[in-house]
């Protein structure tokens, strides 16, 4: 088993899927160890690697470190830099007041202008509808591009950020990520999404019941 560090996501998937719990990994120190007297070479950690940086070698190459219990650094995230804002335009002078126009209705579908959109087919979508706001998304991305406010019901993807791993998507309790390959009709592309989920439904306390014969103040 060897691991091309440079490339790893720290995504876990290898070590949630080790029937041997031979792989660890430490996401804040961008440490991947195994230990090989764990390994039995059976190749699901690479078959799982969205990655694609883990490869089941049959003979040691020249120079690799074959010690038993091996620890690789990572490279900490890039964060891709967002694209400059515009200079603000000088303002004209209007030769006249602009005659004010009835406003237009916008239809929900339509996706709002200067929202930088998203190239990349491969994304999450949320059914928002079913969202718990349990967080196990935000926490479990490898990549910090989901995060999510309880109190104000808001879901937000940064796409910029998002390596459609996968791994949000296998830990929802509520199965409303998914991954998809295209994007569907009428589905908002922007780079950085943010969704509005319901309010919880708090159940009805049942009221206590009217005393019938007690006089009334
Ligand atoms: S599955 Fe691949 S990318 Fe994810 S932590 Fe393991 S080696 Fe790294
Ligand atoms: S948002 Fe989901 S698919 Fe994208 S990088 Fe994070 S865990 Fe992976
Ligand atoms: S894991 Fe699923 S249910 Fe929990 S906050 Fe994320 S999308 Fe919502």
């Amino acid at each position: 088993m060897k691991n091309d560090i440079e490339k790893c996501l720290f995504c876990g998937r290898c070590e949630h899927s080790c029937p041997m719990q031979a792989i660890t990994i430490d996401r804040k120190t961008r440490k991947w160890t195994i230990d090989r007297e764990k390994c039995v070479a059976c190749g699901v950690c690479a078959e799982n690697c969205p990655a694609k940086c883990l490869a089941m070698k049959e003979e040691w190459e020249e120079g690799e470190d074959k010690a038993l219990v091996l620890t690789l650094t990572g490279k900490t995230p890039v964060r891709p830099a967002r694209p400059a804002a515009k200079p603000a335009e000088a303002v004209k002078p209007a030769a006249e007041p602009p005659k004010a126009e009835p406003a237009k209705a916008v239809p929900a579908t339509e996706p709002a202008k200067d929202v930088p959109q998203s190239e990349n087919p491969h994304h999450v979508k949320n059914d928002i509808e079913k969202c718990l706001f349990c967080g196990r998304c935000e926490h479990s991305c490898p990549m910090q591009a989901i995060t999510i406010d309880r109190k104000t019901r808001k879901w937000t993807i940064d796409r910029e950020k998002c390596v459609a791993c996968g791994v949000c998507a296998e830990n929802c309790p509520a199965k409303c990520l998914a991954m998809k390959e295209e994007w569907e009709e009428g589905e908002d592309k922007a780079l950085v999404l943010t969704l509005t989920g319901k309010a919880p439904v708090r159940p009805a306390r049942p009221r206590p019941p009217v005393k019938k014969d007690e006089p009334h103040a």
